[in-house]
C-alpha cells in the first residue's frame, strides 16, 4: 500500500467522521426541539416505555423524556426526581460524546482511555442495572 493510499483512506475517514457529526448534530438538535415544544405526559402519541407497559416496572430509562422536557424549560429539580439515575448519566454522556467527538480531546490518550475505556463504561453498566432494581424497590 502507498502512501497516497494511505492519505486518500484517511481523508475518507474524516469525510465519514464529518458526515456523522453533520447527521447526529441535527438530529439532537431535532429531537431538543421535539422535547422542548411537545410535554411527554399530554402527549399520546409519545412513545411509551415497553419495559413498563408490559410489567409496571420501572426501567432505568424511565422518566427520561418527562426529565429532558422539565430540564429543557429549566424547571431541574423536576427533571431529576423523574429520573435519579439522569445525576449520573448526563455527565458521563457528556463526557464520552465530548472525548469522542472534539478532535482537541481525541488526541489526549490518558484522558481518551479514562472516559472511555472498559473499567468506567462496565461500572456505569452495574450502576445502571443496580438503579432498575432500588428504584423499582422504593418505588422512586
Ligand atoms: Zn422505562
Amino acid at each position: 500500500m502507498t502512501g497516497r493510499e494511505i492519505w486518500g483512506r484517511g481523508r475518507h475517514n474524516a469525510a465519514i467522521r464529518g458526515a456523522a457529526l453533520v447527521a447526529g448534530t441535527i438530529v439532537l438538535i431535532a429531537v431538543i426541539i421535539v422535547l422542548w415544544k411537545v410535554n411527554p405526559v399530554e402527549a399520546v402519541w409519545m412513545p411509551k416505555c415497553v419495559v413498563h407497559s408490559l410489567t409496571g416496572w420501572q426501567c432505568p430509562g424511565c422518566g427520561i423524556t418527562r426529565a429532558l422536557h422539565a430540564a429543557l424549560h429549566g424547571h431541574f429539580a423536576e427533571a431529576i426526581r423523574y429520573n435519579y439515575f439522569l445525576l449520573l448519566s448526563l455527565p458521563y454522556l457528556l463526557a464520552v460524546a465530548t472525548v469522542s467527538w472534539i478532535p482537541a480531546l481525541r488526541r489526549r490518550r490518558r484522558l481518551h482511555r479514562v472516559v472511555l475505556g472498559p473499567e468506567l463504561a462496565v461500572s456505569y453498566v452495574v450502576l445502571f442495572a443496580i438503579w432498575f432494581v432500588v428504584r423499582n424497590l422504593l418505588g422512586i
